[in-house]
């Protein structure tokens, strides 16, 4: 089938306060084609991203035919090259993903089949799905097992913080449960070091994001000196390309790409790929959502998935409609074609 038109839209989101990470200023990107049938991706970027899909990339995909998973790699391979001089990273790359994702929804579609099916063999029924959040009691009555609460290091104090919201988690899920900590860039090397210690009686999986993604050989340095707890990250990486610098430093214990922002599917893969070679488990950021569960589902992956339910009484805009929803601590995509959700033609 022959792409006829390409269309990039920030969605009009109702429930924002004051930051980008309230929808991680993700768009939605709509492909139509000749035969009537329109992919739809999910992307990062905002409102710059949406001006790179409808300004650049829109009139190089116009006719272009895509009838199986080659195209699509091709199609990806011709974006990054097009957009090379000022992406290989951050808005260009999340802009592409959001094509990428499109054009796998679209072939889905096409060939009547949900992407995990196109992506692979299906070797996980359902996922084992972690709540990232501040409502552990929530998560817990949800039937959660595992849990990634937020933690940034502002002063000396935040140190009681980390311990006491730890112990409040374990005190609520329990000491089977696994329990995680993102510290959004927040804490240093010597914080991280004080922190394994602090939290030795807790037994911690992850420390997630600790340092400034870029500083590669600090973080490998960390994993051997906070094992058993894994060094974590990813999310602000992109592409294979970038991946491969986090794989010669052995920077990271867990790699955590956003399918959304990372390159869409055809990165994905191919990240997971390289992660599985040298052993390093793999757990897409986000991966309850759609865009990253029918890659875990076929893929080598770790059977983990994250999920952000929010908080018991909060409001949420809801912009994928039929996503699947994780239930006594599982979650697993649809049978339906492509990635099996509709826009929410309110939020657009
Ligand atoms: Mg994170």
């Amino acid at each position: 089938m022959k792409i006829t038109d390409v269309k990039a839209i920030y969605p009009n989101y109702k429930n924002v306060v004051p930051s980008w990470r309230t929808h991680f200023w993700q768009i939605v990107v709509r492909v139509e084609t000749d035969q009537g049938i329109v992919g739809l991706g999910y992307g990062g970027g905002g409102v710059a991203s949406v001006e790179v899909v409808n300004k650049h990339f829109r009139e190089l995909l116009l006719g272009k035919e895509i009838n199986d998973t080659e195209d699509i790699k091709k199609t990806w391979d011709m974006l990054y090259s097009a957009s090379l001089p000022y992406g290989r990273k951050g808005i260009a790359v999340m802009a592409l993903s959001g094509v990428d994702l499109a054009l796998w929804d679209l072939l889905g579609k096409a060939e009547n089949s949900p992407v995990y099916a196109l992506i692979g063999t299906r070797n996980k029924d359902s996922v084992r799905s972690y709540a990232t959040g501040t409502d552990v009691e929530w998560y817990s009555e949800l039937g959660f097992t595992a849990h990634k609460f937020p933690h940034r290091w502002t002063s000396e104090k935040d140190v009681d913080t980390a311990v006491s919201t730890a112990s409040h988690a374990r005190d609520i899920l329990g000491q089977e449960a696994l329990l995680m900590i993102d510290t959004y860039m927040s804490w240093s090397f010597e914080t991280t070091l004080e922190m394994s210690e602090s939290l030795k009686n807790f037994n911690i999986y992850w420390f997630e994001d600790v340092v400034n993604p870029d500083a590669l050989d600090a973080q490998s340095q960390l994993r051997e000196l906070v094992a058993p707890i894994l060094i974590a990250g990813g999310e602000h990486e992109f592409t294979e390309y970038g991946y491969q610098e986090i794989a010669r430093t052995s920077a990271l214990g867990l790699w955590q790409p956003d399918i959304t922002w990372c390159g869409g599917i055809t990165s994905g893969i191919r990240i997971v790929e390289m992660g599985h070679s040298l052993g390093i488990p793999v757990a897409p950021h986000r991966g309850g959502e759609v865009w990253g569960l029918h890659l875990i589902v076929s893929s080598d992956c770790d059977n983990l998935a994250e999920v952000l339910p929010g908080t018991k009484d909060g409001n949420r805009d809801e912009i994928w409609v039929g996503e699947p929803v994780a239930a006594d601590g599982y979650i697993a995509p649809t049978e339906d074609p492509g990635f099996g959700v509709k826009v929410n033609e309110k939020l657009l």
